[in-house]
């Protein structure tokens, strides 16, 4: 690999919040393998670069650095399921009843990213499908009619940062969101849909970076790899009582962006 070509890599990899690098084991090395991916061991048992790998004169044939492509060209959702696998690659495989990958249209120039599966998202492997899913489909539905545009749900893409029901419900830890976000990452890669709606403040950060209040953020433009990211309340936000202020918001945001996207 040249120097271009793995400068790419680590950029492509910094953007994602990949912060350690491990090498991966030689086939002549007998410990258990751990995964596919760059990401799949969990980092107590990483092999890591540096000063633990012999220097190159001790060290006659080294192996070379491999890093998986992240999103190959030609790329697509059902490839990336494909290697999800049944993915054991962080703890929320331990408490899931499913992975839960994504629903909707492939071609979709509009994808929703919620925070994370829960109770009714796990036993279904659907997102979006209990309460804060049926409101969800009620906002696109209801927004789209409302302002002239034909659109039902399953016309756009929706997926989440993490695939697996954190327990209670709680927020994914950045771990979590660090080793799920590269099956993200490819998915809106392989979609490259014209807009992405952040659906609360996991996802918005997770997509830009920033850290603010989804109070802060709502109704802004971000970018994630050129493409336009909106963000908007969450739907469960929207759910509780003493919210209901913010569904205006919400609504407002939702016009934006399928007047972006469809107009
Ligand atoms: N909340 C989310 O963030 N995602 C779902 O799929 C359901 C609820």
């Amino acid at each position: 690999m040249d120097t271009d070509l793995l400068r790419k890599y680590l950029e492509f990899y910094r953007d994602l919040g990949v912060k350690t690098l491990y090498k991966r084991p030689s086939t002549a090395d007998p410990s258990p393998p751990c995964g596919t991916g760059i990401l799949a061991c969990p980092s107590s048992s990483l092999p890591v670069l540096g000063p633990e790998v012999p220097p190159a004169e001790t060290a006659p044939n080294p192996a070379p650095l491999e890093l998986p492509a992240l999103a190959p060209a030609g790329d697509t959702l059902f490839q990336i399921l494909a290697d999800i696998g049944d993915c054991r690659r962080c703890r929320l495989h331990e408490g899931r009843n499913q992975i839960v990958f994504g629903v909707g249209n492939e071609r979709s120039p509009l994808v929703f990213v919620g925070e994370g599966p829960g109770a009714d998202e796990d036993a279904q492997g659907i997102p979006f499908i209990g309460r804060a899913g049926q409101l969800l489909t009620q906002m696109i539905e209801n927004t789209a009619k409302k302002e002239g545009i034909q659109l039902l749900r399953q016309d756009v893409y929706i997926c989440n940062v993490v695939k697996c029901r954190p327990p209670e419900n709680r927020t994914p830890e950045p771990d979590e969101m660090e080793i799920c976000g590269q099956f993200l990452y490819r998915q809106l890669m392989a979609i490259r849909p014209k807009a992405i709606c952040a659906l609360g403040g996991t996802a918005a950060r997770a997509l830009t970076g920033h850290k603010e209040g989804v109070t802060k953020m709502r109704g802004k433009w971000f970018n994630w790899k050129d493409i336009p990211v909106i963000v908007t309340y969450h739907p469960s936000y929207l759910l509780r009582p003493y919210n209901q202020g913010a569904k205006r918001e919400a609504w407002e945001d939702m016009k934006k962006a399928l007047h972006f996207v469809y107009d």
